[in-house]
């Protein structure tokens, strides 16, 4: 009797026992399977540290991905982190990065970003392309992109000599946005005038080779387009001046402070702003603007970037 009764008893405790043991090695091997595939194991894996591997997790999940499926890249996280990093500079901003380094050991990783994506990472009309033409009024005429070889635009007209110094010739629809812009400045007593509107090929490359030949390439292109590089040549720019003022003390003038307020109104950015001449490759020129039309240059305005950088980032995307 007492032996059968222990019989009984022991039956269910080792039962439950193993059910037990059974459980906690499904939990250990749930757990471990869990950590073995988890991103945290695979990053540490690859190289990455603990912070930045807590970085990473709350990041894109393209991020993750990349940092998954190739070799530990330090820059990654720091570049990846930037406004407008894109994709598909990325190799390029990797490169970019190693050449800086053979000069100093501190990276920008926002100039580096910001380098690449206007090609600024290559010296001025080196690795240069034919811009986008259907790209119409937003087209991005710099020293990097260029318009069809002697490009001519459509619908040019001659501006009266009501608005221009001399004369004047522009397109149409920008000479259309200009008196708009004329007249709202003229209710608040201010005289826009053109100074120079569309310059044609030959007209350029004849400013350019002066240079040229006198100062040799370095100083040409330092104050001069080439030829076909021009915004001038595409009928969308204007050199505004205004009385009593040339290109040099334009900014000082009520006629400036104006524009700066309303010109993206009538279509027009300030192309060349001051503190961004590395990445126009032009002086600042408080007098040259560039149609956009109203919406775009209310965009561009807003973003505080170059056209250059606005082009780069949100038009020129893939
Ligand atoms: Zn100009």
């Amino acid at each position: 009797m007492v032996y059968t009764k222990r019989k009984i008893r022991k039956g269910p405790i080792i039962g439950l026992i193993v059910i037990i043991v059974l459980i906690a090695l499904l939990i250990t091997g749930f757990c471990l399977y869990k950590h073995f595939t988890s991103n945290e194991y695979k990053l540490a894996k690859v190289g990455y540290s603990e912070d930045e591997i807590a970085t990473l997790l709350k990041m894109d999940n393209k991020v993750i991905d990349k940092a998954l499926t190739t070799d530990y890249n330090k820059h990654l996280i720091p570049l990846a982190s930037q406004k407008y990093f894109m994709w598909k500079n990325f190799k390029t901003y990797t490169s970019y990065i190693n050449k800086l380094l053979e000069q100093s050991n501190k990276i920008d990783y926002e100039k580096v970003v910001r380098d690449v994506n206007v090609k600024r990472n290559y010296d001025f009309y080196t690795h240069t392309e034919k811009t986008d033409m259907d790209k119409g009024n937003a087209i991005l005429v710099n020293k990097y992109h260029a318009l069809p070889e002697k490009y001519a635009p459509k619908d040019i007209v001659s501006v009266s000599n009501w608005y221009c110094y001399g004369t004047a010739m522009i397109k149409n629809e920008v000479y259309e946005a200009f008196k708009n812009m004329f007249n709202a400045a003229k209710k608040e007593d201010i005289t826009l005038i053109i100074n120079s509107g569309y310059r044609t090929y030959e007209a350029q490359k004849a400013v350019y080779d002066t240079y040229k030949e006198t100062n040799g390439e370095e100083e040409a292109d330092a104050f001069a387009a080439r030829p076909d590089f021009s915004e001038h040549q595409t009928g969308l720019a204007l050199d505004v001046i205004t009385y009593g003022a040339s290109g040099d003390n334009f900014d000082t003038t009520e006629a400036f402070k104006w524009l700066q307020k309303n010109a993206h109104k009538y279509g027009f950015i300030l192309r060349y702003p001051k503190g961004k001449e590395d990445i126009t490759g032009y002086s600042y020129e408080s007098w040259h603007y560039r149609y956009l039309g109203t919406n775009l240059a209310t965009k561009v305005k807003k973003s505080n970037l170059t056209y250059d950088e606005y082009y780069a980032y949100y038009l020129d995307k893939d």
